[in-house]
């Protein structure tokens, strides 16, 4: 998961003013000095650096901050906007064609990506827009490249087109064309070769593919691992072709999150999508305000409620999120949401979005067993259903017989119940849009 140094650091920066009534210019520099490592520290482009902190420093002795009785709060909050318009304000969409099909060229260093982002997103605009893609295998050099393509492609019942490494890959992608226009598909991904790093033959290669497909996209995919270096691979690619968006692949893996950061600042190109996992599942719009949320430790309740959604009718969403908002989340709803949330992915990664979850002490490094939400879901099973409609009805008698009914400990049951309220009331606060969490992080 992205970020954890970054996040952390900055929480420890604010948290020290937390406890000031009032704070003086001599706290802000202090503060925008500790700011300024955290960024320094995760990998982020020193301009951009640079110029972060002077927004936030301009800002944050302005009297809107130094005459707060909440300075803390006030400097979380010019932080995160500055951190959602550092990457870019709004998310970008992809380009789309007004003529069929739309041509989305995929380009980056070999390893990056490409072919799994290619798709990936193919697999996305199946499922979200009905679209009939195609995908031209366009990397003659490593042969096991066209096959990764035609893996994947069957794996999503997405056609690829194919002429094996002994044409060339303009001779390629111009037949591939062909083929999309007369079986009338809606979008085309032309997968190129890679390499190591930049190199002229490839740059010049790819210009052609550019010049004789003229894609409404082409997608620069950059591994978020390499820190710095994928910025500046994204400058180079940026420099030699005319790159619409960026992919940000890994995310993942990526701990520090500099790239993120100074891909926008630096190139001038939005990030268009983050990849975060090798499942087919693991590309998401990338979002800045969302993303900043997710640096601030404050979390990600909007991707978490998507996710939820992909399966999740829109209806039963709605009556969810009434229920939430009433404070009448009831035990049969906590046992949907269980079995959603396992089959949603690694569980750390879901708490980390959750506000007022994701950076809590107490949960950093949890280590959470799938056997715990089994266990959880025994207690819950052995309820009857005027309990799990009413949880208020949990009196110590009912307890005894659901720990004897399920097996576990009667404090692991109290411990569930209690925290399920907890639960619940938290989830109330934040649907009435009251995101408390933030003040009992940073203690204010
Ligand atoms: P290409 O050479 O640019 O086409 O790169 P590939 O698509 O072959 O990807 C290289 C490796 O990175 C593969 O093992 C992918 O599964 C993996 N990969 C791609 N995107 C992600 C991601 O977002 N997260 C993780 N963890 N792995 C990824």
């Amino acid at each position: 998961m992205a970020f954890e140094g970054l996040t952390e650091r900055l929480q420890n920066a604010i948290a020290k003013l937390r406890r000031k009534g009032k704070i003086s210019e001599n706290d802000v520099k202090e503060v925008m000095r500790e700011i300024r490592l955290a960024l320094l520290e995760a990998d982020v482009n020193f301009k951009v650096v640079k110029d972060f902190v002077k927004q936030v420093r301009t800002r944050a002795v302005g009297s809107e901050v130094l005459e707060s009785l909440t300075p803390a709060q006030q400097i979380v909050k010019i932080v995160n906007e500055e951190l959602i318009k550092v990457m870019g304000d709004e998310a970008v969409p992809l380009n789309h064609s007004k003529k069929i099909p739309t041509i989305i060229m995929m380009v980056g260093l070999q390893g990056a990506g490409k072919t799994t982002t290619a798709s990936k997103l193919a697999a996305k605009l199946k499922r979200e827009n009905k679209a009939r893609p195609l995908m031209i295998a366009a990397d003659v050099y490593r042969p096991a490249a066209i096959e990764q393509l035609k893996i994947l492609g069957k794996e999503n019942d997405i056609p690829v087109f194919e002429m094996g490494t002994d044409v060339s890959p303009v001779e390629i992608v111009r037949q591939g064309l062909a083929q999309a226009t007369a079986n009338k598909n809606d979008y085309v991904f032309i997968d190129t070769a890679g390499r190591l790093q930049i190199d002229e033959k490839l740059m010049a290669e790819l210009a052609q593919i550019e010049e004789l497909a003229q894609p409404d996209e082409i997608l620069l995919t950059v591994d978020a691992m390499t820190g710095q270096n994928a910025v500046e691979v994204a400058q180079g690619f940026n420099d030699q072709l005319n790159i619409t968006g960026v992919v940000l692949t890994k995310l993942d893996g990526d701990t520090r999150g500099g790239a993120a950061l100074s891909i926008r600042a630096v190139t001038g190109k939005p990030i268009k999508f983050i990849g975060q996992g090798e499942k087919m599942d693991d590309l998401d719009v990338f979002y800045p305000d969302r993303m900043a949320s997710r640096i601030l430790g404050m979390g990600d309740m909007l991707t978490l409620i998507e996710k939820a959604q992909r399966d999740y009718d829109a209806e039963k969403a709605k009556k969810l999120e009434e229920k939430m908002r009433e404070n009448t989340f009831d035990f049969n709803d906590f046992l949907d949401q269980m079995n959603q949330i396992q089959n949603m992915g690694s569980l750390q990664d879901i708490i980390k979005m959750i506000p007022g979850l994701a950076n809590n002490p107490a949960l950093k490094n949890a280590n959470i067993d799938p056997k715990d939400m089994e266990r959880t879901k025994a207690i819950v099973y052995s309820m009857t259903k005027a309990e799990r409609e009413n949880p208020d009805l949990l009196n110590p008698s009912r307890r005894r017989r659901i720990a004897a009914g399920s097996g576990r400990p009667i404090q692991e049951v109290n411990r569930m119940i209690k925290q399920f309220k907890q639960m619940r009331d938290m989830m109330s606060k934040v649907s009435k849009g009251n995101f408390g969490g933030m003040e009992q992080m940073f203690g204010n």
